[in-house]
């Protein structure tokens, strides 16, 4: 790393239209803040691109200068990646441009893009893309390590509605890629996270979806948890793709369709979510209500931009987070009891545990169709620790990694890379699974030196 004096930082601010951050700077702490407030990192540098002549400028200089770089999407990276002590971070929260062209349902999207924006931007046009379930997710972090949510039972996951990007390698050419422009990079960025390049620009094939669509929440108590989850396990077995049921064992909050002396109770909620109208999605949601005694409900047609911000309010910035996370083929009723009992000793009322459902045009492509591998899992499972107090560290995480362990033997063995934390490094051959050998090769020639290391990183390795 060589020594950067004012002179050598002026001429690269000089290069940049967006500015450029220094820890003395207003702004500098708002720029270096991620969603995780476990990661408290001060880089030497911020630079805010405002475009992608910016990120070249400033791969080109990180690069020359050995400077560690970091690059922020949306920031909401659980591993804290986003951000590095002493190095170079690329901010590109000021490009958050979406563009759609509804007629050849496309969506060019910025890489510093939010779900919401995204959402927001097409959603006018009654389209949209297959997100995650939190609206201030980053498009670009999530899409670059898989994406799932509520739409991919039916619509895949979000590698899978890619169809182009424009990407800053580390040699600083920007490079357009596709099936048919440099496939092997493109197949990359489907799964292999920030690895290889900084995305500046997704393009996205979109599907009609909505305004409207069916969901909400369905909630059972605790004490009836061993019924409703085998219910719901049988119940998923069978379940059509335009129907997606998610199971969130957690305190209930004090939500408003709840008897107040229900809040702050363990509860069993399940999520329900159908693209479909009422008339037809609520018919499939039917059977649920027999799983248990049902506490509260809210389910009906809503603006699915509402549905994707459902669940903001509970995952808010500022608070210490720690996953750990397991992916599964099946639940075996001894992995549902150990969910139960971990989830009856939840060490504050903001974590939770949750079965996100995959299977339907999710699990469709070949596992190598994208760096994105596991094509045969049925349930992402994510311990969610989360507490304001630093005093409360070591007991939320111990929780969150006893009850890890206690899972694992019914688990699948593998992982989704968005779900690691910092400390997982010796998971990671197990989140890209037998596609690791093309991305070390796909690494290797378009970043030979591993300058994009801050991430769940695939080195180079030797030639
Ligand atoms: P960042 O922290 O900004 O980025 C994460 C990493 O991605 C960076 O370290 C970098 O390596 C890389 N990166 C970011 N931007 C770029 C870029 N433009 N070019 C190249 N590399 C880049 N995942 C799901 O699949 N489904 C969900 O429903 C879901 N829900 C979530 C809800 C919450 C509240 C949170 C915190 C996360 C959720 N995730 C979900 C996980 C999410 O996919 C990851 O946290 C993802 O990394 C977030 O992307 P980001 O851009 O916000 O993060």
């Amino acid at each position: 790393m060589t020594k950067l004096n004012s002179d050598v930082i002026d001429r690269f601010k000089g290069t940049l239209r967006g500015p450029l951050l220094q820890p003395a700077d207003a702004g500098y702490d708002q720029a270096r803040t991620v969603w995780n407030a476990m990661i408290d990192r001060r880089p030497a540098l911020i630079a805010c691109c405002a475009g992608t002549a910016d990120v070249r400028a400033a791969v080109a200089f990180a690069r020359d200068h050995g400077l560690p770089l970091a690059v922020r999407g949306g920031g909401h990276g659980i591993a804290g990646n986003a951000v590095c002590d002493d190095g170079l971070v690329i901010n590109l929260s000021g490009m958050r441009a979406v563009h759609v062209d509804p007629q050849a349902r496309l969506a060019f999207v910025g890489g510093g893009a939010t779900l919401g924006d995204a959402d927001h931007e097409t959603q006018a046009y009654a389209l949209a893309v297959p997100f995650g379930i939190n609206s201030t997710t980053g498009v670009a972090g999530l899409a670059l390590g898989g994406g799932f949510g509520w739409l991919s039972r039916v619509m895949g996951l979000t590698v899978d509605s890619l169809v182009g990007a424009e990407i800053v390698t580390a040699d600083g050419e920007r490079r357009h890629v596709s099936q048919q422009q440099e496939p092997d990079l493109f197949w990359a960025i489907r799964g292999g996270g920030g690895n290889f390049g900084v995305v500046t620009q997704f393009e996205f094939a979109l599907h009609p979806v909505g305004p409207l669509v069916t969901a909400g929440l369905v909630v059972f108590p605790s004490a009836q948890g061993r019924a409703v989850m085998r219910q719901y396990r049988d119940f998923v077995n069978s379940l059509p793709d335009e129907l997606s049921v998610w199971a969130v064992l957690r305190k209930a909050p004090p939500l408003p369709f709840l008897p107040s002396e229900v809040h702050g109770q363990d509860i069993v909620a399940l999520a329900v979510f159908s693209p479909l109208a009422p008339d037809a999605a609520l018919p499939m949601i039917a059977p649920l209500r027999g799983f248990g005694q049902v506490l509260g409900e809210h389910v009906g047609p809503m603006p699915y931009t509402a549905w994707q911000k459902i669940f903001d309010p509970m995952l808010t910035f500022g608070a210490r987070n720690y996953w750990k996370s397991h992916n599964f083929t099946a639940l075996s009723d001894e992995a549902i009891d150990v969910v139960l009992r971990y989830a009856g000793s939840v060490p504050t009322p903001q974590c939770e545990i949750f079965l996100g459902l995959l299977g339907g045009k999710a699990n469709e492509p070949a596992p190598d169709a994208t760096a994105y591998p596991h094509r045969h899992v049925q349930f992402a499972m994510n311990v969610h620790g989360r507490w304001t107090d630093a005093a409360d560290d070591a007991r939320c995480m111990g929780w969150a990694r006893e009850f890890f362990a206690a899972a694992a033997p019914y688990a699948a063995g593998s992982v989704y890379i968005n779900f690691m934390t910092q400390d997982e490094g010796a998971r990671i051959r197990e989140a890209y699974g037998a596609n690791y050998e093309r991305l070390v090769q796909v690494k290797r020639r378009y970043d030979p030196e591993n300058l994009f290391h801050f991430n769940h990183n695939v080195p180079p390795g030797l030639p």
